[in-house]
C-alpha cells in the first residue's frame, strides 16, 4: 500500500474466534458455549414474540425513514429512563435525568466516557471489577481514561468477594469513577446480594466516588426487569448521582439493532439542560443522530401496556429457560459422580457461568471433545439445551476428574 503498509494487525476478537473455530468443526456433537446471544432450546436465535408484533404494528403504519432527534425520540428515552429507574424515580419526577438513545450498550458506555473524557474535572480514573467485560478496558483506553482495578471475584468461594471490593474502594482517591455491572455480571454470572450492594453503595458515598452502572441485561439475570434494577435504583435512592449504560440487546434479542441509551442523572434541571446539549454535541461528531428501526421496537413495546405485559413474558421464558439449563447442567454432573462442589453453577446468575475451570481443562474441552468457550472457563449457558446438557455435563466431569 501507498499510504498503510507500516499498519501492524489488530487483535483479534476473542469470542468471533470461537465462533469461526466451532464453525469449521465438522464434529457433529460441537456445542458452542462462547456466545454471548440466547438461543432457544433447538440452539436457534429467537425472536421474541413481543418483538414480533412490534415489527407488524410498526409496519402498518407506514412510517418514513427521515432522520430522528440527535438525542433519540422523547418517547423512547423517556421509556428507557423509566425502566431503568422506575416509574416513580426522583430524578424522574423532576426531571434531572439527560437521557439520550445510544448504539446499543457499547455505544451507551463509548459516549458516557468520551463524556467523562470531555467534561469529568475530578480523578480521571475508571475503576473496574476484577474480572470484568473484556471491552470495558478497551474503550477506556480508546478515550484514554487510565484504569484501576477492584477485587470482585473470590476464586476460593466462587463468589463475590465483597470484603476486597469494599477494602479496595476505600482506598480509591476521591472523585475516582466507579464501574458496576447491574445485574448479571459478565463474565463471572456473579451478583452482589442486597446488603453487599448496601455496603458498595456506603463506601462509595464516603470516599466521594463517581458510580457508573453498565446494565446489558435488565431482566435476564432473575427474568423480572424491577429485581434487576435493584441496585441502580438503591443507588439513586441513596442520593448518587450515577450514569448508567442501558441495552437491548440481551433482554429484547435486537443484538444487531443496536439499540440502547445512555442517562446522566444531574441534581438540578439547569445542568441537565446542559449535559444534554453536550451529549449532543458529541454525538453529531460521531454519527450525527441514532437509528431509527430498533428505538421503534423498543418504544412501541415500552409504551403500549398490552406489548409491555407480553415482553415482561417473554424475558421471564428466556431468564427461566437459562436458570433450568443450570439446574441440570450442575445435576447431572453430580449424578455422573463428580467431586467437586457445583452449587455455583445454580448460584450465579444471567447468561454466564464461571465454571472454575482452568486453561488446561479449558484446553480438553475444544480439542478433544468439541466444546468451545473461552480460555477462562466462562460458558454461556445459553448455548445449553436440553439435547447436548448431557454431553457438556459429561465432557465436564471427564476433564476435571
Ligand atoms: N456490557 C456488558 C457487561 C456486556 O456483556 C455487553 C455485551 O456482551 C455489553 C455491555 C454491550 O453489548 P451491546 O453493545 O451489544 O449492547
Amino acid at each position: 500500500s501507498m499510504w498503510w503498509g507500516h499498519v501492524p494487525a489488530g487483535a483479534p476478537d476473542v469470542i468471533l474466534g470461537i465462533r469461526d473455530t466451532y464453525l469449521k468443526d465438522p464434529h457433529p456433537k460441537k456445542v458452542n458455549l462462547g456466545v454471548g446471544a440466547y438461543r432457544d432450546d433447538d440452539g436457534k436465535p429467537f425472536v421474541l414474540p413481543s418483538v414480533r408484533r412490534a415489527e407488524e404494528i410498526i409496519y402498518e403504519k407506514c412510517l418514513n425513514h427521515e432522520y430522528g432527534p440527535i438525542s433519540g425520540e422523547p418517547p423512547f428515552t423517556e421509556a428507557c429512563a423509566k425502566l431503568a429507574f422506575g416509574e416513580k424515580s426522583k430524578p424522574l419526577c423532576e426531571k434531572t435525568n439527560a437521557t439520550v438513545q445510544a448504539l446499543s450498550g457499547t455505544g451507551a458506555l463509548r459516549l458516557g466516557f468520551e463524556f467523562i473524557s470531555r467534561h469529568y474535572n475530578k480523578t480521571r480514573e475508571i475503576w473496574l471489577p476484577k474480572p470484568t467485560w473484556f471491552n470495558h478496558p478497551q474503550i477506556c483506553d480508546a478515550v484514554c481514561l487510565p484504569m484501576k482495578s477492584y477485587r470482585y471475584f473470590a476464586p476460593k468461594t466462587l463468589g463475590f468477594d465483597v470484603d476486597g471490593a469494599v477494602e479496595d474502594l476505600s482506598k480509591a482517591p476521591e472523585g475516582a469513577i466507579v464501574l458496576l455491572h447491574a445485574c448479571a455480571h459478565n463474565p463471572t454470572g456473579i451478583d452482589p446480594k442486597k446488603h453487599e450492594w448496601e455496603r458498595l453503595s456506603k463506601v462509595i458515598k464516603e470516599r466521594k466516588l463517581f458510580p457508573f452502572f453498565d446494565m446489558a441485561y435488565q431482566g435476564f439475570a432473575t427474568g423480572d426487569v424491577d429485581n434487576d434494577a435493584l441496585a441502580v435504583r438503591m443507588f439513586v435512592d441513596h442520593g448518587h448521582e450515577v450514569m448508567v449504560a442501558q441495552s437491548f440487546a440481551k433482554n429484547m434479542g435486537l443484538y444487531g439493532e443496536r439499540v440502547g441509551a445512555l442517562t446522566i442523572l444531574c441534581g438540578d434541571p439547569e445542568t441537565t439542560a446542559r449535559v444534554m446539549s453536550q451529549l449532543k454535541v458529541i454525538i453529531r461528531t460521531i454519527y450525527s443522530n441514532p437509528s431509527i428501526n430498533g428505538s421503534r421496537i423498543v418504544q412501541e413495546i415500552l409504551t403500549s401496556p398490552e406489548l409491555m405485559k407480553q415482553w415482561l413474558g417473554d424475558v421471564k421464558s428466556m431468564a427461566d429457560r437459562v436458570i433450568s439449563m443450570r439446574k441440570m447442567l450442575r445435576s447431572a454432573i453430580e449424578a455422573a459422580g463428580n467431586k467437586r462442589t457445583w452449587n455455583h453453577i445454580t448460584d450465579q446468575i444471567g447468561m454466564f457461568c464461571y465454571t472454575g475451570l482452568n486453561p488446561e481443562q479449558v484446553e480438553r474441552l475444544i480439542k478433544e471433545f468439541h466444546i468451545y468457550l473461552t480460555k477462562d472457563g466462562r460458558i454461556s449457558v445459553a448455548g445449553i439445551t436440553t439435547k447436548n446438557v448431557g454431553y457438556v455435563a459429561e465432557c465436564m466431569h471427564k476433564v476435571t476428574s
